[in-house]
């Protein structure tokens, strides 16, 4: 039965989300055979929708979630009354966050799978192993590595765990900011190395290399350089004719039969109007905030605290992005601005160490990050003027002379940490809006603090004339969407199985951040897209044999 599917044949799959996880679910699930509908909320934007208008991008979010229509609410601790505030960003678009990403793709390290055997168990927190090692998704790495196009060089990260091949295409060329902060690294004893990005240095499978324009984070690519899901497997997905992404269209609920298998999901059409397409099983893949919500959303008196929520874990253990940001001032031009994000990193205070007395860690990156109106607004350190013709001219030196470093940290998973339905207010289609309830863990704060002082060395070292941070105390929001629907052998204590089956659902999936059980050091993307390639293949298996 070739796409496009009638809501009323169930097609085989049923997917929510088109971003990393859900688009590399459709690709491999549609490639095996199988009849699949996407349902992705947002629009359908391709290269030719994606400009460098700053305005448009960056200050009206056009690729980001809008909380004018689906607006969120959070607190610190249950104890408050949560109000309106935007803390769970992401991609709302037919590709999802990797349209607009930074691109980053960095593999989890084998410790990340196994922290909890390796430190102990951490009061007040549900610390735990992953049901699954490193070794048992490197094949999945390798597999959307090639798939979607990543540069890296193989064996350069002297933490890295075993890989079967190594990345498809070379490193991007270095910038100003890696050179010098390898050069501060390799000062101080550090081993840099050159980061791994979704991003093609070199022609890949009809797709051009980029072309180092200098606008990645928040902006979409227009020569689909970017490796994102709409630039790939989306596209490989719509190829088989067995997939049919079907964009505008807002998941509300997921339905479920007497016997409690689910049947498909209602969503709201471009024009508001509610619609149903059947399936035969269904795989949410809305992200770590979203999943959590919709789950939520989908209760019944079969289910009546959620959908797949026997436990009372969904929504539990959220885990934020917690990055530490240090910018430095150096006496000869950068124009860091152009090209890719970051090109060098270190993972030398990835793994934690008792010996500072909390646990945690985090890569250490250097970046530039911003263009010129953000630059302008933010780029000038708050002890100088922010006004005026003085400020004028620090803006410029400031714009050529600069670059940062970003430190990406552990965010402990607490029970208290988590997301639900706002019991009052509602989005614009006239469903209960996201609550986000968050507050750090002791350990996390004092590694952000660790972290900040081992940033400013290396850009010391590095030969800044000035360095300043903002403290690490913004927490504003956050872009790595993780936890919420953690997966473990034991139904009591998790939501899904190790290969993302929900405990009391045979045929619901869920395959995103949200299965994470501890935060690796953020990054998620090469994780979650690794995650959908093995769970897809369980899939696929267990429908064959008439498991689904
Ligand atoms: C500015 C920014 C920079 C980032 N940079 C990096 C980086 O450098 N490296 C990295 O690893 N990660 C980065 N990320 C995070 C990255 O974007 C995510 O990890 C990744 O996109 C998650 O993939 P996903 O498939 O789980 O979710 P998403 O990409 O968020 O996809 C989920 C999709 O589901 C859709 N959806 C949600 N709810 C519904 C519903 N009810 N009905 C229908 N559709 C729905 C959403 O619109 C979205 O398109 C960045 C994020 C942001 C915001």
């Amino acid at each position: 039965m070739p796409a496009p599917y009638r809501a009323t044949d169930p097609v085989d799959f049923l997917v929510v989300g088109s971003g990393a996880a859900g688009g590399s679910v459709a690709k491999e699930l549609s490639q095996a055979g199988f009849d699949v509908v996407v349902l992705e909320q947002g629009p359908y934007l391709t290269e030719k929708d994606f400009t460098h208008d700053e305005l448009k991008f960056v200050f009206q979010n056009y690729l980001i979630n809008d909380i004018r229509k689906q607006p969120q609410t959070y607190r610190t601790t249950a104890a408050e009354t949560a109000s309106r505030d935007l803390r769970m960003v992401y991609g709302r678009q037919v590709g999802g966050g990797t349209v607009h990403f930074n691109s980053n793709y960095w593999r989890f390290l084998e410790l990340d799978f196994r922290e909890r055997s390796l430190w102990g168990g951490i009061p007040g927190t549900g610390f735990s192993d992953w049901p699954i090692t490193y070794s048992d998704l490197e094949p999945y790495y390798t597999k959307a590595e090639y798939d979607i196009g990543v540069s890296g060089l193989a064996g350069a990260n002297p933490f890295e765990g075993p890989r079967s091949q190594p990345y498809p295409l070379p490193p991007m060329p270095v910038k100003s900011s890696g050179v010098l902060f390898e050069r501060g690294a390799r000062k101080l004893g550090l081993r840099p190395f050159p980061a791994p990005v979704a991003i093609l240095s070199r022609d890949y499978r009809g797709r051009t290399a980029c072309k180092h324009c200098g606008y990645c984070p928040r902006f979409g690519c227009e020569f689909a350089s970017k490796s994102s899901a709409l630039a790939t497997v989306i596209r490989m997905a719509e190829r088989t004719k067995r997939c049919e992404v079907r964009a505008d269209s807002y998941v509300s609920r997921i339905e479920t039969d007497s016997q409690g298998r689910v049947t498909g999901a209602a969503y709201f059409d471009a024009r508001r109007k509610e619609r149903f397409q059947k399936a035969k099983a269904v795989v949410v893949c809305a992200n770590g905030a979203e999943t959590p919500r919709l789950l939520l959303m989908s209760h019944s008196n079969r289910f009546p605290h959620g959908l797949a929520n026997s436990s009372g874990l969904v929504g539990k253990y959220l885990m934020y992005d917690l990055g530490t940001l240090v910018s430095g001032l150096f006496e000869h031009p950068l124009n860091d601005h152009k090209s890719i994000d970051v090109t060098r990193v270190v993972f030398d205070y990835y793994a934690a160490d008792r010996r500072r007395g909390f646990y945690g860690g985090g890569g250490i990156d250097c970046r530039f990050g911003s263009n010129p109106i953000t630059h302008a607004i933010l780029g000038v350190p708050p002890d100088l003027p922010q006004w005026g013709s003085e400020w004028k001219g620090l803006v410029g030196e400031y714009f050529t002379h600069t670059m940062s470093s970003l430190a990406h940290a552990t965010s402990l998973p607490m029970e208290s940490n988590r997301i639900d339905l706002d019991p009052v207010l509602k989005d614009a289609w006239g469903l209960p809006a996201m609550r986000v309830t968050y507050r750090r863990h002791p350990d996390d704060i004092a590694n952000m603090k660790f972290l900040l002082a081992r940033q400013r060395e290396i850009l010391e070292a590095a030969g800044a004339r000035k360095v300043w941070d903002l403290g690490p105390d913004d927490l504003s929001y956050s872009v790595h969407l993780m936890g919420t629907c953690r997966m473990g052998a034991d139904p009591a204590a998790s939501v899904v199985d190790k290969y993302h089956r929900a405990h009391d659902v045979p045929n619901l999936f869920v395959v995103d951040g949200s299965s994470f059980v501890t935060s690796g050091r953020q990054q998620p993307t090469a994780t979650i897209q690794a995650l959908a390639y093995r769970a897809a293949a369980h899939m696929i298996e267990s429908a064959k044999r008439g498991e689904v």
